[in-house]
């Protein structure tokens, strides 16, 4: 079965949402197989998203990321990058479908309450940025 890496974001942190998104991961058949909650230094927020330094968005996301808490965790399931990313929405809550994370819950395009890779091999990377095998159960 497949993984992938997701991150609940400071502003959902912020407003007390960690469960109610995690409800949504559950019900679509996705498995929390590690969990911890941890606060992001500006530094490990621009290394965790160094793909996106040349973007316009970079240093107000890196702040943003390191602004509050995050839960950062791995979930599990059958073609679980593309479930997640079908359960998160539109990377602008404007755009995304009902009933997705991003609809519910989303501020905006930046504080947009979670992340999730965008591809096996990713996940992987990104996986092994917060986790070592032992703490995934
Ligand atoms: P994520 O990688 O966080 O799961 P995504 O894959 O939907 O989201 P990306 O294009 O990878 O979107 O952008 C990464 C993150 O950068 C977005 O989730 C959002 O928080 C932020 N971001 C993207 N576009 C903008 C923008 N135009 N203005 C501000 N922030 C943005
Ligand atoms: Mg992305």
């Amino acid at each position: 079965t497949e993984r992938t890496l997701s991150i609940i974001k400071p502003d959902a942190t912020r407003r007390n949402l960690t469960g109610k998104i995690n409800a949504k991961f559950e019900e679509a058949g996705l498995r929390i197989v590690a969990q911890k909650r941890i606060r992001l230094s500006v530094d490990q927020a621009q290394q965790f998203y160094a793909v996106h330094k040349e973007r316009p968005f970079f240093g107000e996301l890196t702040e943003f990321m390191a602004s509050g808490p995050v839960v950062v965790q791995v979930l599990e399931g059958e073609g679980a990058v593309q479930k997640n990313r079908q359960v998160m929405g539109a990377t602008n809550p404007k755009d995304a479908a009902p009933g997705t994370i991003r609809a519910e819950f989303a501020e905006s395009v930046g504080e947009n309450s979670v992340h999730g890779s965008d591809a096996p091999e990713t996940a992987r990377e990104e996986i092994a940025f917060f986790f070592s095998g032992l703490e995934i159960v």
